[in-house]
C-alpha cells in the first residue's frame, strides 16, 4: 500500500509515530538480490508529513547539540541528511560512491548486505574538531557507517553520533561501529 493521502492521527507521543512510520515501509523481497528483504522508504518520501516527521525526529537530537555540519551517505542518506542540515541551519557533507566527486577524495572500501562499495568525501570536506552527525537511511551489517566514520574520523572530524531512520538489528551492524555513539529512529 502506498500510503500518499494517508492522514496522520492525533499522535500521543513518540511510539505512535514510530508505529505509524514503520506501518508506512515497505519491504519488497529479494531486491535487488534473491534473499534480501529490502525496506523501501519511498512510501514515506510520497507523504509530506511523514517524511516532515522523519526529519523532525532526527532534528529533535542535534538540535541543542551545536554541531557543525551534518554527514549523508550516497545515496538514500542524501535525502534524509540534507533535509537535516537544512533544517538545522548547518552545512552537508555528501560521503559518495567512488569516482562522483569532482575534487581531491580520500576513500575507503569495504563490505556490503550485498555486494561490495567503495566510498569517498573531499578531503576538505570538514575542518579538524568540527562536530558533524552523519545520517543515513538504514543501517544492516555497518559497514557503510563504519567506513563513512572512518573517512570522516580520517579528516579529524568530531563525530557526535551516527543517526539512521531504521536499523534492521538482526545484522548486528552497531557491533561493527564500536564506541562511536549511534541512534535508530525504527528499530526492525
Ligand atoms: P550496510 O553497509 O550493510 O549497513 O548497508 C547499509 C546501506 O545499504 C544503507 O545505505 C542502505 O541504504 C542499504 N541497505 C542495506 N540493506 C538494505 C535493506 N535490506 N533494505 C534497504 N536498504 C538497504
Amino acid at each position: 500500500m502506498c500510503p500518499t493521502h494517508l492522514t496522520l492521527p492525533h499522535m500521543k507521543g513518540m511510539n505512535s509515530a514510530i508505529a505509524i512510520l514503520t506501518q508506512a515501509l515497505r519491504t519488497v523481497p529479494d531486491f535487488p538480490k534473491p534473499g534480501i528483504q529490502f525496506i523501501d522508504i519511498t512510501p514515506i518520501l510520497q507523504n509530506a508529513q511523514l517524511f516532515r516527521l522523519v526529519i523532525n525526529l532526527i532534528c529533535e537530537r542535534y538540535a541543542k547539540k551545536r554541531i557543525d555540519a551534518v554527514a549523508g551517505i550516497d545515496a538514500r542518506g542524501f535525502i534524509f541528511g540534507a533535509a537535516v542540515a537544512c533544517q538545522l541551519g548547518v552545512g552537508f557533507i555528501p560521503i559518495r560512491k567512488k569516482g562522483k566527486l569532482p575534487y581531491k577524495t580520500i576513500e575507503l572500501s569495504y563490505d556490503l548486505e550485498y555486494g561490495s562499495n567503495t566510498i569517498a568525501i573531499h578531503e576538505d570536506a570538514v575542518l579538524p574538531g568540527q562536530k558533524v552527525a552523519l545520517v543515513d537511511d538504514l543501517l544492516a551489517t555497518g559497514g557503510t557507517a563504519a567506513a563513512a566514520l572512518n573517512l570522516l574520523k580520517q579528516l579529524d572530524a568530531d563525530v557526535q553520533e551516527s543517526c539512521f531512520f531504521i536499523e534492521l538489528s538482526f545484522l548486528k551492524g552497531r557491533e561493527l561501529l564500536g564506541d562511536s555513539p549511534c541512534h535508530s529512529i525504527i528499530t526492525l
